[in-house]
């Protein structure tokens, strides 16, 4: 391989910080991706794997060792940097990757531009041609809700390629889809794969899927080697595109994407989204949460016993599995002459498979406003959110966690609006006394909230936007 790699990862590790300890998830990976190649990464569940594609992308910070991207490590780069650099480079394909509800196919693909000050019309025509080349041009204006599964996941890979990324980043996305979509979906990256003009590196189970790349890589406990197939024999691509997409236009389905790749705009701009993809992840949840946890966690200590491995592994299921924990809404107060802004984050958790029971203890929530690059701890009331064990249903426990936003000037990234960070720390268990096997999970959310004391019209004016651009009162970003 001549040219120089566009990623590399050199030894690099991540261990996750939990109240019991730390969880190693990458243990000294190496690997290199070269501009254009694809790469899939397979691997048993909790081998790591969606934590290296993190580390791959700088959404989050090795314990040790480092990621080379594009020649530089992130560690290297100054956080506008890192953030500038993903959003212009790095397309995100994620499980969880949420399109915004509120918002119209076009909308969604649209919004990195918008976002970024660009002129709302050439955005728009530019989405509408992302929207068709997988195969929703008519669709552009239907709301998540209205869409299936799959062709959610088409409108996320529009999105994520209107930035003209030079590599995407998929975390099994097909996973959750039927057969069908599956295959649409493979067929769009093999299509995006012969461009060329976008690396992959795609974590996936699916063999269909992996039979696209030009490289396998197989992650185990938290080390990742070249796959057994491809040391054995070359996998044959001509297997890649399953014959099932020619089904799809017997008319029920939509037909199949043609030319994926768009042609790059006669302008050369490097990407459309400067700013709605910085997509950070960080894991490590603040010293404070944990500490409050720890104390939780000590007096239920005498119940805890040290139990067989595949307990272990059922309880760790249940917390990263079955249980989901995100962001429902944020709410703003109005704001009064001198009041200061008080804002709701509400974290919604709910258990995906509710015929097994999951308990679960805290979360531990923590608020953090990023000012001057650096992160900052807000007073949250946590509404008895930190104590207690709750067990979670198949309907959303909704817990509110208010904080009072600080005065300031909050033009980190995207002029009036606050890069918010909600940590959340839990430890899960499939018995209400907390007893029998623990799992503790920490997770961290990002959001950009607009500041409550300026109006709309001011932060049109502080982005360069049209007079009609949405400003929406909080963006989620993807963690992962
Ligand atoms: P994979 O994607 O291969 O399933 P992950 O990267 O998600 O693997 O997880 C690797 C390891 O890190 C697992 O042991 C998992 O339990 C642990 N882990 C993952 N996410 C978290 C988290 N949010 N908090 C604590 N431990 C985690
Ligand atoms: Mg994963």
């Amino acid at each position: 391989m001549s040219a120089p790699p566009l990623i590399e990862a050199r030894h690099v590790s991540l261990a996750y910080r939990t109240p019991r300890g730390p969880i190693t998830a990458v243990a000294a990976a190496s690997l290199a991706i070269a501009p254009g190649e694809c790469v899939a990464i397979l691997g048993r569940s909790g081998s790591g794997k969606s934590t290296l594609l993190a580390l791959l992308g700088g959404l989050c910070a090795p314990t040790s060792g480092e990621v080379v991207f594009a020649g530089r490590p992130w560690h290297a780069r100054p956080a506008r940097e890192v953030e500038a650099v993903r959003a212009r480079d790095i397309g995100l394909l994620l499980q969880d990757g949420g399109l915004l509800p509120g918002l119209r196919a076009l909308d969604n693909v649209l919004l990195p531009a918008v976002l970024a000050g660009r002129r709302r019309a050439a955005a728009a025509e530019r989405a509408e041609e992302l929207l068709r080349l997988v195969g929703l041009g008519d669709r552009w204006d239907a709301y998540p809700a209205e869409l299936s599964g799959g062709q959610q996941r088409r409108v996320a890979l529009a999105r994520a390629l209107a930035a003209e990324p030079a590599v995407i980043l998929a975390d099994e996305p097909t996973g959750d889809l039927d057969a069908l979509a599956a295959r649409e979906i493979t067929a769009i990256l093999a299509r995006l794969r012969d461009s060329g003009s976008t690396a992959i590196v795609v974590v996936t189970h699916d063999p269909a899927l992996a039979a696209i790349a030009d490289r396998r890589l197989w992650m185990e406990r938290g080390t990742c080697t070249e796959h057994l197939d491809d040391v054995k024999r070359p996998v044959s691509l001509s297997a890649a595109i399953p014959p099932a997409v020619e089904q799809a236009r017997d008319g029920v389905f939509e037909p199949p994407p043609v030319d994926l790749v768009p042609a790059r705009p006669a302008t050369g701009v490097a990407g459309l989204a400067r700013s709605w993809l910085p997509f950070l992840a960080g894991i490590v949840v603040s010293a404070a949460a944990v500490a409050l946890l720890d104390a939780v966690v000590a007096s239920r200590q005498g119940a805890v016993v040290e139990t067989a491995r595949a307990q272990r592994q059922l309880a760790e299921e249940m917390a990263l599995e079955d249980l989901r924990a995100d962001v429902d809404d944020v709410l703003v107060d109005d704001v009064l002459v001198d009041d200061a802004g008080l804002a709701t984050v509400t974290v919604a958790l709910q258990n995906y498979r509710p015929q097994r029971p999951l308990h679960v203890l805290g979360p531990a929530l923590e608020i953090a406003v990023q000012r001057d690059g650096r992160w900052e701890s807000v007073p949250a009331d946590l509404d008895e959110a930190a104590t207690g064990i709750r067990t979670i249903g198949a309907d959303k426990t909704i817990l509110p966690v208010r904080f009072e936003v600080p005065e300031g000037r909050y033009d980190e990234l995207l002029g009036g609006y606050l890069h918010v960070r909600i940590g959340a720390a839990m430890v899960v268990g499939d018995r209400p006394d907390g007893s029998g096997e623990l799992f503790e999970r920490a997770d961290a959310y990002y959001i950009y909230l607009r500041d409550p004391r300026r109006t709309e019209d001011d932060i049109r004016r502080a982005n360069g936007w049209g007079e009609k651009a949405t400003v929406p009162l909080w963006i989620a970003m993807p963690s992962h």
